[in-house]
């Protein structure tokens, strides 16, 4: 159950050939990620359901339990129970290992030809799966919902934003769409490609624009949260900025470099200007002011250099470690491994 990427799978990165028919109805897996979310994932799953048996041949909803203390469980197993969600498969984390896990170890599982997430929250619009279908079939490999507006959000989180995205794609070869989330659908093809990186540091909307693929955006307004708050506070969002910023950049080592190599050049001609009036002039004392100010930019520099490389080191440290990027207590239904009724 847990999620294993062998690197040798990564370096030879064949992409799976299998090219399902995009005609006819498709087989899909939903995989919903979710914290702490017993009320909305009880209105959620039936307004789900209801819409993949009309738009899919088959389907299953992963619904992936991120260590929820509330009682999510008790609800996912009454909803297992109901005939109507026989697709429904639940992966119970042994805790909360964060919604980039939850959704690996829910992509890992996934079997169908496309696989869509969505949160559980009620944000993400199940009655926007036709439109994401209908770009599928259009040719489109990947269909990313892009929120219209922020306009609901605080300025300080839109700046945040703004500065986020302007840092990550700085210089990148493939851009990170600002607004996308993780309300996407994927076609096969897609999903196993993600699934062959092997980086432990999953910062989805990051490796969703390297992999590439025929990628379409689908303009969509987020609803409100339905019930409970967002599990993102501000500290929590700033630790995935920096994920995302250590995975996906590495121009701010050049710029420590680039800041010392700037510095240490002026230090240098005025040390030997210093030196040569002392040749010239004798003992001069006076400069105290210069001494001070010169001593704590540098210092402050020095450091914050070391933190910034220290990041890097960080995220080194995590994948040397290999760890498994979460691990499942244990799971319920069988989705679509379910034999095919006999029509
Ligand atoms: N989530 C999760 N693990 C976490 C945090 C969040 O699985 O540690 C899920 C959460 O239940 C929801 C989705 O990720 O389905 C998005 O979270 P949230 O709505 O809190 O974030 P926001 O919409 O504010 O970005
Ligand atoms: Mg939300």
């Amino acid at each position: 159950g847990t999620f294993s990427a062998s690197p040798s799978a990564a370096q030879t990165a064949s992409l799976s050939s299998r090219a399902p028919d995009r005609h006819g109805l498709p087989t899909m897996s939903c995989i919903v990620p979710s914290f702490n979310e017993a009320a909305s994932l009880r209105e959620l799953l039936p307004r789900l359901s209801d819409v993949l048996q009309l738009h899919c041949s088959r389907w299953e909803i992963l619904v992936v339990d991120d260590g929820s203390r509330d009682d999510s469980i008790e609800v996912l197993r009454q909803l297992s129970a109901q005939p109507r969600l026989r697709g429904l498969k639940v992966i119970r984390l042994s805790r909360n290992f964060g919604k980039e896990a939850a959704l690996s170890a829910g992509l890992v599982q996934a079997r169908g030809d496309v696989v869509m997430m969505l949160d559980a929250d009620l944000q993400h619009d199940p009655a926007l799966i036709p439109q994401f279908l209908d770009a599928w079939r259009r040719g489109a490999d990947m269909v990313y919902a892009v929120r219209r507006s922020r306009e609901e959000e605080s300025s300080l989180k839109r700046i945040g934003t703004r500065l986020f995205y302007g840092l990550l794609n700085r210089g990148a070869r493939f851009e990170v769409p600002p607004d996308a989330g993780d309300f996407r659908l994927m076609d096969r093809c897609v999903v196993d490609a993600l699934l062959a990186l092997p980086e432990r540091n999953r910062f989805m909307k990051g490796l969703y624009a390297w992999v590439g693929f025929n990628t379409q955006a689908l303009p969509y307004q987020p609803a409100a949260r339905a019930h409970g708050h967002s599990k993102f506070r501000p500290l929590r969002l700033a630790q995935l900025a920096l994920d995302g910023l250590t995975a996906f950049t590495h121009w701010p080592l050049r710029a420590v470099s680039t800041c010392g190599i700037l510095l240490a050049v002026p230090a240098l001609l005025y040390g030997l200007y210093l030196t040569l009036m002392y040749l010239l002039y004798g003992h001069n004392v006076s400069g105290w002011t210069t001494i001070v100010v010169s001593l704590m930019l540098f210092c402050g520099l020095q450091l914050m250099s070391l933190g910034v490389v220290g990041e890097y080191v960080g995220r080194i440290f995590e994948e040397v470690k290999g760890r498994p990027l979460y691990l499942v207590k244990e799971q319920w239904g069988q989705g679509l491994d379910a034999p095919a009724p006999a029509t």
